[in-house]
């Protein structure tokens, strides 16, 4: 059969997509990826802090995390090195939890256990001779995976899905999408900033921070926002051992990366504001990181910013997850919404959105919970444990 899928955005999710489709899909099907800026450099999954937990609010994100994790691990290096070929380390994430905090971090860790992710809890004193540089003081609760969690290089990640995907004959064409033209019920084509028009049988937008704006154009509202989020690179005189990928009870992010340390933190509400310049925040470091962090840590007192850089997390703010499958016209389809925990499940989004358009239903993952028809079902599934 002749059909023509058009993916708006190649960064990982659009990638991913291209990747497995091209594996699924039958003789005469073209599938192009449209990217208006091949250098990535402003794309989340070149900004990303490319790390991957299975510890999550909803069942959806800890199912995409473990397909995520076995995905990464089938990519070999020439060593033959589980994971060597996208730069994967595995660590666990450390949750903390003050008294207000732990009723509810013991609930999430349980339902993720019955899912299969390997939880470890420790009392006050467990944690204590685990970390002996930790001040434990406040802590009523602390968990740890054991497995299946760490970091990984997202840009290798997603040059993979493209070199994968182009090697299957997957065209990637750079061009800015202005809109797309519906006849009907359907997506005709899109329409290129150069004026140029690219018909498709089908459209999936993998925009990222930017795909509110393209569903725009077909009449889709969706609570997709650019949210800026600042990386600090920060370094500290002294060494630890095993120092795990570190959610404070600030919420703070905090994990090692060779010999310094990768530091985020989401911005207070009133400061979240949509679509402000990439240039980093570096007022956040002396207001809240360096104090919070010198408290729990405290040779972290000794702290300094090496460098930072700030990207986008394509927020959706209404419940914090991913927006997959169709929406609008019939052939219109969506992957974006991840609210920071994108990269990690762009392969099992990517998978997923494969057998939707080739089979019409989802076979490895069941991804209709994140159906976008849930915003005006009001079925939300609200993601807690974003950060
Ligand atoms: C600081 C930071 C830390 C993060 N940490 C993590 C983490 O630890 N783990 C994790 O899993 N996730 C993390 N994320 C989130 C993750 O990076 C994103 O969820 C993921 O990269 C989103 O991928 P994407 O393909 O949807 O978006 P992108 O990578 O942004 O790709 C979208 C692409 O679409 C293109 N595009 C948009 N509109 C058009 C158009 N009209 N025409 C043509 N092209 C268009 C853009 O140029 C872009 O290249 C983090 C993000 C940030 C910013």
């Amino acid at each position: 059969m002749s059909r023509h899928t058009l993916i708006i955005g190649g960064g990982g999710m659009g990638s991913a997509t291209a990747c497995f489709l091209s594996e699924m899909a039958g003789p005469g099907e073209r599938i192009t990826v449209v990217e208006r800026d091949p250098t990535y450099q402003s794309a989340s999954s070149s900004l990303s802090a490319s790390s991957i937990r299975q510890q999550f609010s909803t069942s959806a994100s800890v199912k995409l995390s473990q397909f995520g994790w076995e995905f990464m691990r089938s990519c070999v290096d020439e060593g033959g090195v589980p994971g060597g070929a996208v730069g994967l380390n595995e660590r666990g994430y450390l949750f903390l939890g003050q008294e207000h905090q732990a009723e509810a971090l013991r609930t999430r860790a349980d339902a993720n256990r019955a899912l299969g992710a390997p939880i470890e809890e420790f009392t006050q004193a467990e944690l204590s001779a685990r970390y002996p540089w930790m001040n434990t003081g406040d802590i009523a609760y602390a968990a740890q995976a054991t497995a299946g969690e760490g970091w990984f290089d997202g840009y290798m990640l997603q040059q993979l899905y493209r070199s994968r995907a182009r090697a299957r004959g997957v065209q990637y064409l750079k061009g800015d999408v202005v809109r797309l033209h519906v006849q009907g019920q359907r997506v005709v084509a899109a329409e290129l900033a150069d004026g140029s028009r690219i018909k498709a049988d089908r459209v999936l937008n993998a925009g990222g921070p930017w795909s509110a704006a393209v569903a725009r154009t077909v009449g889709v509202d969706i609570p997709v926002r650019a949210r800026r989020r600042t990386m600090l690179v920060v370094s500290c005189p002294q060494a630890f051992e095993h120092f795990p990928i570190l959610i404070d009870t600030s919420g703070i992010f905090v994990r090692p990366e060779q010999h310094h340390f990768l530091v985020t933190v989401t911005p207070p509400a009133d400061q979240d504001l949509d679509d402000l310049p990439l240039d980093p925040d570096f007022g956040t470091f002396e207001e809240v990181v360096w104090p919070t962090l010198a408290e729990r840590i405290p040779a972290f007192e000794a702290l300094r910013v090496e460098r930072a850089w700030a990207g986008y997390y394509e927020f959706n703010t209404v419940d914090h997850n991913g927006l997959v499958g169709q929406v609008g016209p019939e052939n219109f389809f969506l992957a974006t919404g991840f609210s920071g925990h994108g990269l990690m499940h762009s392969s099992g989004v990517g998978r997923g959105v494969a057998e939707l358009l080739t089979f019409g239903e989802y076979r490895s993952i069941d991804l209709s919970p994140l159906s976008p028809r849930r915003l005006e079902t009001g079925e939300l599934i609200v993601e807690d444990a974003v950060y």
